[in-house]
């Protein structure tokens, strides 16, 4: 689950480590708001951010004023016209795609000098099972650039499980930043918290881009990016709150209350299948037959009328859909039953209506598959059964193409 950058730095802040002042705000009065009271204690300079599950901001520009998403205000009033720019416009950035994000949340935050800026970043290494701290020379710009010409650039300590993260490796990581002094010990300290507040949280992900030195030898957060492991989430019920569905996938979110493990995708082969691993192998086998996968769908182990039905109404609700393949295997759930399944789901008057003009490809194989064949050719409903992968693969094909 993905957060926002001001509510990011609520949870660093509570943790210790060292952000700017900041307020959200949701309207242009509160954003002016804001101001003045970061003024009146004593901000010169103000910098209002677009709140957006996305990150290059500062070099991003919205559709209809054409601002950057990221604003340098030396005045209330440049705060009150940026946040006028940017509220209900859609910033477009490298990591938002070209339909860009609408702004509806700003943060105001008291504007730093910059002396220096660098990147941390806490993640778990699926090569080795820890966790790894990065830290990089080469902050502000896009770390994965910096990853692919110059790796050596960026150096990392990892976390054995079940370990503290040590005094001793958090100094190797602010040494390799180039630090002394007084920032030296304020960038272990900050490492330290960061790691704490990675490791409490149950993220997936901490980046800060950048972490900045300032003239008076502080080490701060300017921006911040917290994912958390969508399975740790039961245990962190305050978290949950900081959900903002705007910012998901409609389609995803609907899906979700159906207990369906589903996502979106570009193309036009609506897929359902049980099972994670057969809906990859399904994706690879529709592009192979010269289509593309709409989405992933894995239905669950059970594939019951309800599961079907549910993921009807998902895949229907795409328009992009042109073909539905539903692939089944039938172990413990037989065909036979879920062939009776599809047909009841496809009799639904609500899906009946949807379905018109979308042909749909069932195959299903394990047991009963032969029954289950004869059950769906005999049904009179535009349902093609295919028992072989393959067949299937050539009927999805035939629709695309008729
Ligand atoms: P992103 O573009 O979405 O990653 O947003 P950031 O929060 O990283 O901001 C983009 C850039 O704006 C940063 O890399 C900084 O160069 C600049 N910036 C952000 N906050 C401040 C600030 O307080 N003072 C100054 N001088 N620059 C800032
Ligand atoms: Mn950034």
């Amino acid at each position: 689950m993905n957060i926002h950058e001001y509510q990011a730095k609520e949870i660093l802040k509570d943790y210790g480590v060292a952000v700017p002042k900041g307020i959200a705000a949701f309207s242009v009065d509160e954003a002016v708001e804001a101001a003045e009271k970061l003024k009146s204690e004593g901000s010169t300079l103000f910098v209002l951010k677009a709140q957006i599950h996305a990150g290059g901001r500062g070099k991003g520009r919205t559709k209809k004023s054409g601002s950057k998403g990221v604003l340098l205000c030396k005045s209330v009033d440049e705060v009150r016209k940026g946040a006028e720019d940017l509220l209900g416009d859609v910033l477009v950035t490298i990591q938002t795609g070209e339909e860009g994000k609408e702004v509806q949340r700003l943060y105001v935050t008291d504007g730093v000098d910059i002396e220096q800026e660098f990147y941390v970043g806490v993640t778990l290494d699926r090569t080795c099972a820890q966790n790894v701290i990065m830290v990089s020379t080469e902050g502000g710009v896009e770390i994965e650039k910096v990853a692919e010409e110059t790796p050596e650039k960026i150096v990392k300590e990892w976390v054995e499980p079940g370990q503290p993260l040590y005094p001793a490796q958090a100094r190797r990581l602010a040494f390799a930043l180039g630090l002394k002094g007084e920032p030296f010990k304020k960038a272990v300290k900050f490492i330290m918290a960061l790691y704490k507040a990675y490791e409490a949280t149950d993220a997936s992900i901490f980046e800060i881009n950048p972490l900045v030195l300032t003239p008076d030898n502080d080490i701060i957060a300017l921006d911040a990016k917290i994912n958390f492991d969508g399975n740790a989430l039961y245990r962190h019920k305050d978290l949950l709150e900081l959900r903002d569905i705007t910012e998901e996938n409609p389609f995803e979110v609907e899906a979700g209350k159906y207990n369906l493990n589903y996502i979106k995708l570009d193309g036009n082969v609506g897929c359902m299948v049980n099972g994670a691993g057969l809906a990859m192998a399904t994706m690879d086998i529709i592009k192979l037959a010269g289509g593309e996968p709409a989405n992933f769908l894995d239905v669950g182990g059970g594939a019951n009328v309800e599961t079907v039905k549910n993921g009807f109404s998902i895949i229907l609700s795409d328009p992009s859909v042109t073909a539905i393949l539903i692939n089944i295997f039938g172990g413990i759930v037989r065909c036979d039953r879920v062939a009776n399944g599809v047909l009841e789901a496809v009799k639904d008057p609500e899906i009946a209506e949807k379905v018109k003009g979308v042909p749909i490809i069932v195959r299903l194989q394990g047991t009963n598959a032969e029954e289950a064949k004869e059950i769906i050719d005999n049904s009179g409903l535009n349902v093609i059964s295919a028992v072989l992968l393959k067949e299937a693969a050539e009927e999805v094909t035939k629709a695309i193409a008729s």
